[in-house]
């Protein structure tokens, strides 16, 4: 289609993004990774950078790359009081099946001043920006205001073994001197009753994934067997799927529901002490409401079965997985409760666990996020919120470094954009990445 030659660099980039697949497929498996990590090393080295490759396995490439401050506002007397901020993002993405989508997964087509593509949301449409912020700073032969360590990482959509916890564990040098650090989902607007509130990510749920498995009697599917591997397992499931999980509000979920309570002019007191009015509340939030109220409690989600080989034979194993998401700390506390709701024998397999994170909104980084979103929407509200999902902070908290999300977006308010983080038909609104493109470079320059 005409207009093309006129995408913003940002736009391009990202575009070029999205056309390298580089999907991850869990378990180890995934593609695409180094070429695009080339790819966005060939652009930094193009900036006069030093970009690092490293590779936690072959193919499993991550890039990182640090760039001197000049710590002219205000003049530091002592730079080492200003420690180096980590601006990061992930290459890779989970998988697409092209017969759900609109258009080419990987595509990266500009249709209705929309690019689309996997990774549109999650996270290609960041990574350009980074990138086009640094590349404006830099290119004026200006530099950010203290240092940066800009990663660009890989696994993140599988725990980030492959990425940020192998370059955390076997190479932390790259980070040295870094405090805080800036990546993914949060800093993008919703609409709340017709205002544009930018929601800051300042916390993450802990993750626990795990396998549970049956055992019974392997027999003839005409039998009589009580003992049926695939039928106790299905009992766990529902158990699991089906539990109500008690509402747990924390220091962000307590200030988020007492802006939004403000902002719908609503009683903040009938979200009441434990926050039983809570639920009511983000359901008029209109399309937050769908990632929210994850965030009010735990999640235990089954996500995958694995059982049997013939339609006539009773296999003698069954297996699910089960994706769990607890507030911050409850992890040990949630795995006994499930323990305690299934069938002694169902065994439980801690597959995968990592920390939850919750960091205050408020100090010199969330001011400077707040007034950079204010300067370039002066309409704008700024909540915290508490992810529930998981992003490489988890990993970079294991150095002391405490992240925060903040990929700038000024967002239409038809636009269900937290929706289409893993969903179909990812798409991201031109004019918000030149957006993004400007309110990054804007607090680089002057944090
Ligand atoms: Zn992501």
């Amino acid at each position: 289609m005409a207009g093309h030659e006129q995408l913003s660099e940002t736009a391009r980039i990202a575009r070029d993004l999205i056309r390298f697949d580089t999907t991850n497929y869990g378990e180890g498996r995934s593609k695409g990774e180094t070429e695009a990590a080339e790819y966005v090393g060939a652009i930094l080295a193009d900036m006069g950078l030093r970009p690092e490759f490293i590779d936690a396995a072959p193919g499993r490439t991550s890039v990182v790359a640090r760039i001197e401050g000049s710590y002219a506002n205000p003049v530091d007397t002592a730079r080492g009081e200003r420690p180096a901020l980590v601006v990061h993002g992930h290459l890779d993405v989970v998988p697409a099946d092209p017969a759900n989508w609109s258009v080419d997964p990987f595509g990266g087509e500009i249709r209705d001043g929309m690019l689309w593509g996997r990774g549109a949301v999650d996270m290609k449409n960041m990574d350009a920006m980074i990138l086009t912020a640094l590349r404006q700073i830099l290119g004026g032969g200006g530099q950010p205001n203290r240092d940066l360590v800009v990663a660009f990482l890989a696994d993140e959509e599988n725990g980030g073994a492959f990425g940020s916890h192998h370059l955390v564990t076997h190479h932390p040098e790259l980070f040295a001197g870094a405090t805080e650090a800036i990546s993914e989902v949060g800093g993008y607007s919703v609409d709340i009753k017709g205002r544009r509130a930018y929601l800051l990510q300042t916390g993450e749920k802990a993750l626990v994934w795990i396998r549970l498995r049956t055992r019974g009697t392997a027999a003839h599917g005409s039998r009589v067997i009580r003992d049926n591997a695939v039928t106790k397992l299905a009992e766990a499931v529902a158990t699991l799927g089906r539990q109500e999980w008690p509402i747990h509000l924390t220091t962000t979920t307590r200030q988020l529901l007492a802006e939004l309570a403000r902002l719908m002019g609503s009683d903040p007191e009938a979200i009441g002490p434990q926050g039983q009015g809570a639920d009511e509340l983000l359901l008029r939030t209109g399309t937050a409401a769908g990632f929210l109220t994850a965030t009010l409690r735990t999640t235990t989600n089954p996500t995958l079965l694995k059982a049997g080989y013939k339609h006539n034979v009773i296999p003698d194993a069954a297996e699910a997985l089960i994706d769990i998401r607890t507030l911050p700390g409850e992890e040990d506390a949630v795995l006994a409760e499930v323990r305690a709701l299934l069938a002694d024998d169902v065994e439980i397999e801690v597959v995968t666990r990592d920390v939850g994170l919750e960091n205050p909104f408020s100090g010199a980084l969330v001011d400077a996020m707040v007034s950079t979103l204010r300067r370039h929407d002066p309409e704008a509200e700024v909540l915290p919120y508490l992810l529930s999902g998981g992003t490489d902070n988890k990993a970079l908290s294991e150095l002391g470094i405490t992240g925060y999300g903040f990929a700038p977006l000024r967002l239409p308010a038809e636009l269900d954009f937290a929706g289409m983080f893993h969903g179909v038909d990812e798409r991201v609104p031109l004019d918000a990445l030149d957006f993004g493109h400007r309110a990054l470079t804007d607090l680089l320059s002057t944090y």
